[in-house]
């Protein structure tokens, strides 16, 4: 099962990868690590020993990790980064290879406690990458294993593990659609009202204009006026196959669009896009 997840994101790359052309390489960079990360989720149950649980049961995404356990993956994720990674990102990598183990558990432990969480952006963008793409399989299951509460339509973080939204997602009800946000660190998804700022929680309907660009029909530039941020959410009711983290991948011109226009993200995706 976990398998096909990844695989089905792989599958999901390489159709946008024709489809939009200049994000090609990235999308490829995006297949080598999503591959790594289908082979490392599958030793995750070996890996899991001695994190010590903190915190009531469904908040314990974040503790649940021997970091140490996982040094001997790391060299080789380096690794990949350099030989297929955009040359600024693959030159950290080397860097970050340099510094060693101990260095290698500081930037771990970092992660898992702020990742998603931090108010400003992370001084090294790159950096903050060579954790979360590596990390992010363990994230993913140890979410999946909690119950999320019981909790409001209205949570602008995780009610898992208390991250910012990457991405919104609106399914097909009805006759329209029902918003989800999908969580930065755990890859959880809660329900969020549809009219609301993830950002700030403005209600303001008129504050909060929605763009759709002909080229990414799927894709909606919900922004507010208020805070001046926006969220990219994929409208699973104009392309059902479409998927969150990969269409939001590929959507490099809309983020474009936005710095024009003067928003900005929440958080930022896996590669920055
Ligand atoms: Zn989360
Ligand atoms: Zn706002």
């Amino acid at each position: 099962m976990k398998t096909s997840r990844y695989e089905a994101r792989m599958l999901r790359a390489e159709y946008l990868a024709e489809k939009y052309p200049f994000a090609g390489q990235i999308l490829q960079f995006f297949q080598h690590i999503t591959r790594f990360q289908s082979d490392l989720s599958a030793r995750i149950p070996e890996l899991r020993g001695g994190g010590q649980p903190v915190g009531p049961p469904e908040k314990q995404v974040r503790s649940e990790l021997n970091l140490a356990l996982l040094l001997p993956y790391y060299p080789t994720f380096l690794t990949l980064v350099r030989q297929h990674a955009p040359e600024p990102l693959a030159q950290a990598a080397e860097a970050v290879a340099a510094k060693g183990a101990p260095a290698w558990i500081e930037l771990f432990e970092d992660h898992w406690a702020s990742g998603g969480k931090r108010v400003e952006e992370s001084e090294d963008a790159k950096e903050d990458f060579l954790c979360r793409g590596f990390l992010q399989p363990f994230a993913e299951v140890a979410a999946e294993r909690k119950q999320a509460p019981i909790q409001s339509t209205a949570s602008l973080v995780c009610p898992l593990c208390e991250a910012r939204p990457v991405a919104g997602i609106l399914r097909p009800e009805g006759d329209g659609g029902k918003r989800f946000l999908l969580c930065s660190f755990c890859g959880h998804e809660w329900e969020f009202r549809r009219i609301l700022c993830a950002s700030c929680g403005e209600e303001r309907e008129g504050q909060l204009p929605v763009f759709v660009a002909e080229q990414f029909p799927q894709i909606r530039v919900e922004a507010c006026d208020t805070c001046r941020h926006f969220l990219r959410t994929i409208d699973l009711t104009k392309d059902g196959n479409a998927m969150p983290i990969v269409d939001d991948l590929a959507a490099i011109p809309l983020t474009l669009w936005a710095d024009e226009h003067g928003y900005k993200r929440i958080e930022p995706n896996l590669l920055k896009t």
